[in-house]
């Protein structure tokens, strides 16, 4: 008889073993009930096991569950195609669906390069876009996601990140350094021409939870479309009111995407992604050219339309932008004057606190003593039954990603255990 354990190539953040989960809670096998502040990395948007989308679901698989959308078509997928529409952007008129992020991210790619006829995209340093071939080496999160996986794919050039906190300079200077150096990289080593797609990310994930200046964007988007090429926003992470907008890219006043992609929050913990451009953008590419076996299955997209009809009802998108300013002030007025603390920042709730000291040459921001510290207080939460992540390149950032449902006494509970944590591992 053999036996079998679970690789240890799946870096656990945490030693929890779930017994169930509810709202904001996950009850553990070890009877201690934890905050849940990762949201299984963002993605459980109504919060665990909500009512609305249990009862959907479970309706959905006495129905039909592997309906297999390019053999036949299901109700759930069309309803959720009409229902993501009322919040796609004007003129982003055609979606089709994946099950993760990564293979929008792949499905974004090769419709980009067909509708172009072009080769090159280029992406935003830091961003993260998965774990496949292609979404990894359109990845700069972390050399981990990449190393090992080579020759990776090629017609991909990166271009820095305005960042100011690194750069030390105002973000009005990153952000024309940043453009300034777009510029510099068409110049030089990408002809204009050859760019097909500019991809990024509205707001910075697992790269270090870090917002895109506006003005950033902008002049990326401006950027593309003078040149002839697509602009696509991931909105895997940032989307479906995670920091206080339904899109992340809609704190940037006029920007339109033209391929716009989204997973994780849009069905509360069920895998479908979805890839939604302008319908002249799709009609350039081959039919058949995307699809697969699993994608837009017919239970994940019944979760899916029950999601965005709590986000609506609950107004949950409402609820992340005033739970979100409440948890970065708790965290900011808590953690007032820890040294090794460098920034605490929130957007929506997306909420990030960093450590390193960005005037140190060792111990700055991205070190390893930083990234040290960093996994010491995620660690210190789950004995305050918190659960939090880590994020950035090195590990250096704690990352904290309340369910949109979140109540303010759950964000005050939250912050006093997150200050509680940092002060057991600070002294
Ligand atoms: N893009 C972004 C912005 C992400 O945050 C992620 C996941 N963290 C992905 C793509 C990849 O998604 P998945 O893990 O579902 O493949």
């Amino acid at each position: 008889m053999s036996s079998a354990s679970l690789s240890p190539i799946l870096k656990q953040a945490t030693p929890v073993v779930v017994e169930s989960a509810s709202g904001s809670w996950i009850h553990g096998i070890d009877g201690r009930d934890y905050l849940d502040f990762t949201t299984g990395i963002g993605v459980t948007s109504t919060g665990h096991c909500h009512p609305d989308v249990v009862a959907a679901a479970q309706a959905q698989c006495a129905k039909i569950i592997h309906a297999q959308y390019t053999t036949v078509m299901h109700q759930p997928l069309l309803e959720l195609t009409e229902r993501l529409g009322d919040h796609l952007p004007d003129g982003i008129d055609s979606v089709f669906y994946a099950n993760s992020g990564s293979e929008a991210v792949e499905a974004s790619v090769r419709l980009a390069r067909m509708a172009t006829g072009r080769q090159y995209i280029v992406t935003v340093q830091r961003g993260f876009h998965g774990r496949t071939v292609a979404a990894a080496s359109l990845t700069t999160a972390g050399t981990k996601f990449s190393a090992g996986f080579g020759p990776l794919m090629s017609g991909v050039a990166t271009t820095p990140f305005p960042d100011a906190l690194r750069l030390r300079m105002s973000v009005d200077e990153a952000v024309a350094y940043a453009l300034a150096e777009f510029d510099f990289l068409l110049a030089t080593r990408v002809h204009p021409s050859e760019v097909a797609a500019v991809l990024v990310e509205p707001f910075l994930g697992d790269g270090g939870y870090l917002a895109v200046p506006p003005a950033f964007l902008a002049g990326l988007a401006e950027r593309a479309r003078a040149h002839g090429a697509l602009m696509i926003l991931d909105e895997v992470q940032a989307g479906v009111g995670r920091t206080g907008k339904f899109w992340g890219h809609q704190h940037t006043d006029g920007l339109v995407p033209d391929i716009l992609i989204t997973a994780k929050g849009i069905a509360s913990g069920f895998p479908i992604s979805a890839i939604a451009a302008p319908e002249e953008i799709m009609a350039k590419a081959w039919p058949g050219s995307q699809g697969g076996t699993y994608g837009g299955n017919a239970v994940a997209a019944a979760a899916g339309v029950a999601t965005l009809g709590v986000i609506e009802r609950e107004g949950l998108v409402e609820n992340s932008r005033v739970r979100g300013e409440q948890l970065l002030a708790g965290l900011r007025a808590d953690l007032a004057g820890v040294p090794e603390i460098c920034d605490i920042r929130a957007t929506g709730l997306m909420a990030a606190v960093e450590f390193g000291d960005p005037t140190a040459s060792a111990g700055g921001p991205d070190s390893v003593e930083a990234a040290r510290l960093a996994g010491m207080v995620q660690q210190s939460c789950i004995d305050e039954d918190l659960l939090t992540l880590t994020c950035g390149p090195t590990g250096s950032i704690v990352r904290i990603i309340p369910p949109l449902v979140v109540t303010a006494d759950e964000i005050d509970t939250g912050v006093q255990r997150f200050g509680r944590a940092v002060r057991r591992v600070m002294g």
